[in-house]
């Protein structure tokens, strides 16, 4: 069977194998037959040799942790054929940990754990996988062409929750929701808070392509200034850049008891900052600023409920190009205006 795999560490080794193994029944009970494998910067370090770990005892890592599939075979009866499904990316650590072993791998607190397509277990950009019951999240089967989006989305259901859960620490009734980056994950992120009824306000760069439209689809104002620029407050941002100088401008701009989170991977460009105008912004006005990253099967379960309610033209729009795996050089080439490329295994 095909599958997209790369040497880990060796920059440009990203290629099509015609005749990878079946994957094997220690790789789960359940048999799934790709649909397609949703694109994002992670994949890009790991060709880039700069990230990615083959599982023990191979030289080579399939790729593709945003999945989508249909279920073939389920011994167990939890699934049954047909079923549209996407395969959970991260597993537990073997120790475990206190956060694993309670099903938080998402908090995993040793760094042990693994990932598909990522991290010591084949990813899932190849025509069949396997995984466990409990690591195959069941979506909605009206999602069929968009289904790869729940990866991303389970990362910002997560983020989500975690808002929330800091914003019950007091009285709270958040309105304002400023949004920085207007990528696939700075979008799920602008889908969640408009399902939640807040004004929004996303900034990005530029305002070329399908973004802005996406934003004012959901009600939201679309703006290209910087953040100081809006000279408004928001009771709720979510950083969606990981650019130093709009991670520290999001930081200085929330409301009083306002809630920053960061989802973005800063690399590189130092800035010079005030740390101490920072500290007293924080501590004169509750402000909680985190960091969130991956998901648990409870955060995949709420982000297809949130990919089930959302308007369907509106997550097609988010899916700027389809390539099928035949062309994959192709769909792995960023190209100007792409906000999700996603790469489609027919079959
Ligand atoms: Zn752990």
């Amino acid at each position: 069977m095909r599958a997209i795999t790369v040497t880990p560490g060796r920059a440009d080794s990203l290629r099509l194998v015609e005749d990878f193994p079946e994957p094997s029944p220690d790789e789960g009970s359940v048999l799934v037959e790709a649909v397609a494998a949703g694109i994002c910067g992670t994949d890009q370090e790991i060709i880039a040799g700069d990230y990615g770990e083959a599982p023990p005892g191979a030289t080579d890592l399939v790729i593709g942790h945003e999945s989508l599939g249909r279920v073939l075979d389920d011994p167990s009866g939890s699934l049954s054929p047909g079923d549209l499904v996407a395969g959970i990316v991260r597993h537990p650590d073997p120790v475990p940990c206190t956060n694993c072993a309670v099903g938080e791998w998402d908090m995993c607190r040793n760094g042990r754990y693994t990932e598909h397509g990522i991290k010591c277990l084949q990813g899932f950009a190849r025509d069949r996988w396997r995984v466990s019951p409990k690591f195959a999240v069941r979506l909605d089967p009206s999602l069929a062409e968009l289904g790869m989006l729940l990866e991303p989305a389970s990362v910002l259901a997560k983020a989500w929750e975690h808002i929330e859960r800091i914003g019950a620490r007091a009285a709270w009734e958040p309105k304002r929701v400023l949004v920085t980056g207007a990528g696939p994950i700075g979008l799920l992120a602008s889908l969640l808070a408009a399902q939640r009824g807040y004004e929004l306000h996303v900034l990005n760069r530029t305002a070329s392509g399908e973004k802005p439209g996406l934003v004012e689809a959901l009600g939201g104002t679309f703006h290209t200034s910087t953040v100081p620029e809006l000279g408004m407050e928001f009771d709720i941002v979510l950083e969606c850049t990981g650019a130093p100088t709009v991670v520290l401008d999001a930081m200085c701009q929330a409301a009083p008891n306002g809630i920053v989170c960061l989802t973005g991977v800063s690399s590189g460009r130092r800035i010079d900052f005030d740390a101490g105008a920072l500290n007293r912004e924080l501590v004169l006005e509750n402000n909680v600023v985190f960091g969130t990253v991956n998901a648990n099967r409870r955060h995949w379960e709420l982000a297809a409920e949130a990919l089930a309610a959302a308007d369907r033209d509106w997550l097609a729009r988010m899916i700027t190009r389809r390539v099928p795996v035949d062309r994959y050089a192709e769909a792995y080439h960023p190209e100007p205006d792409d906000i999700k490329v996603v790469l489609e295994f027919p079959h």
